[in-house]
């Protein structure tokens, strides 16, 4: 049997992607290996990398690839290695020019073609995702809003929104193949629309037919745009039983004439009504932010508007980024990168010392209550150990449990089985 190997750079949509290049190889019969060293002895081996450009770091790290490849390919000669995922907004002359060692280029939008690199005798029949416990089911792909600093609108074109009776397919088969932490996926998830029979299904209405697919489950999703959170999806999240409450909601800045420049069409003023509609409808609801520091001509005025943000909302968790430029943005070819390197890190140590500060206060109002569990997480999205069970990720693996939190500490609880 031959082998193959993903690594997967990114977010959950490039783990869904991955998902699905898991279930070609699988189909052709090929295994996956354990690493790289696996790869060394097989006859038709594949190292794939599913790439992300959201940073330039993510993408220096596939740039930086060349060395080692030379090093696999001399080892074995017959190892294929192919790029796809966000990357692939480069042109295939550039890819070709920059990585020699590559074989092959594939578009995501076209990923089933990777079959057909496949030897004869391995060809798979059809393709379908794997299952785990947590299924990751994209509802739409790509996305029409060009923030000026993400190239995801390049990298995966203009919004398409899946059709409902696939999605509600896909949960179901997920469901019915044991998954219990459902994830639905778009890079703007919550603008989702899609018309059946003369009727505009929108992403409160799918979240309700969601719910209402028989089982015992959690639904979540990622990554909603502030500017399409309705007070109609707000109440269907409060109203489905099922909805995890736990919400990313990026924010970015807060300061509104950066939030102007980086193409991002809300006010922070609006920001924090949506949060408190959202905290009113759930207030157990756990809240996590995107954050990018350093963007062109962030003055340190504007900077401590963030802060002031992050005081205000007390956010759980927040994914703080430092800007750089991505190639043919609009801030890329506008814009000046004028926050310096050590100015852009020290924003986000300043950043993440309010997040450690609330993400504990918010975890320490936890204590004494009971929440519901799977595996490692709680409902809202923490990470949890389970003191008065041997071994529970092996005991009590993929059950929903209810758990009475006992200690809180900043980016975890302890708690007791009951
Ligand atoms: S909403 Fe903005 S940040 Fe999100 S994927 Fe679209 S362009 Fe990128």
């Amino acid at each position: 049997m031959s082998k193959y190997l993903i690594t997967t750079f990114g977010c959950q949509a490039n783990m869904a992607d991955s998902d699905k290049i898991t279930a070609i190889f699988n189909k052709a019969n090929y295994q996956n290996a354990k690493d790289e060293d696996e790869l060394l002895s097989d006859k038709n081996p594949f190292l794939i990398f599913n790439t992300c450009s959201v940073r330039q770091k993510a993408e220096d790290r596939v740039f930086g690839l060349n060395k080692k490849l030379i090093e696999l390919k001399d080892k074995n000669p017959n190892l294929k290695v192919v790029l796809t995922g966000c990357m692939m907004h480069y042109s295939e002359k550039e890819l070709k020019n920059r990585l020699p060692h590559f074989d092959y280029f594939v578009d995501m939008k076209k990923i089933k073609k990777l079959s057909g690199l496949l030897p004869e005798t391995l060809k798979p029949k059809d393709v379908q995702t794997k299952t785990d416990v947590s299924a990751l089911i994209p509802i739409s792909n790509g996305c029409n809003n060009f923030c000026t600093y993400c190239v995801v609108p390049l990298a995966r074109g203009r919004e398409i929104s899946k059709a409902v009776i696939d999605i509600l397919k896909d949960v179901r088969k997920a469901v019915a193949d044991g998954a219990k932490d459902i994830w639905l996926l778009g890079q703007t998830v919550n603008s989702y629309r899609y018309n059946l029979k003369s009727k505009e299904i929108k992403f409160p209405e799918l979240l309700r037919l969601v719910n209402a697919i028989p089982g015992d489950f959690w639904i979540r999703f990622a990554s909603p745009h502030p500017k399409d959170f309705s007070d109609e999806l707000i109440k269907a999240m409060a109203g489905c039983e099922k909805f995890a409450h736990y919400i990313n909601l990026p924010i970015q800045s807060g300061n509104n004439a950066i939030l102007k420049k980086m193409g991002r069409p809300y006010t922070v003023e609006h920001y924090k009504k949506l949060v408190k509609k959202i905290r009113k409808a759930m207030p157990e609801i756990s809240l996590s932010t995107d954050i990018i520091v350093g963007f062109p001509g962030e003055t340190r005025k504007q900077f401590e508007d963030t802060k002031k943000i992050f005081e205000e909302i007390r956010f759980s968790m927040a994914f703080i980024s430092e800007y750089s430029p991505r190639p043919k943005t609009a801030a890329a070819k506008y814009f000046k990168d004028d926050v310096s390197h050590k100015e852009k890190e020290g924003r986000k140590d300043e950043l993440n010392e309010i997040l450690k500060k609330t993400a504990l206060e918010n975890n320490q109002k936890l204590i004494g209550q009971t929440v519901k569990v799977l595996n490692d997480r709680t409902e809202g999205n923490k990470l949890i150990k389970i003191t008065n069970v041997r071994h529970p990720m092996f005991n009590i693996k993929n059950e929903f449990v209810m758990v009475k939190i006992l200690k809180a500490k900043t980016w975890s609880l302890e708690g007791k089985l009951l």
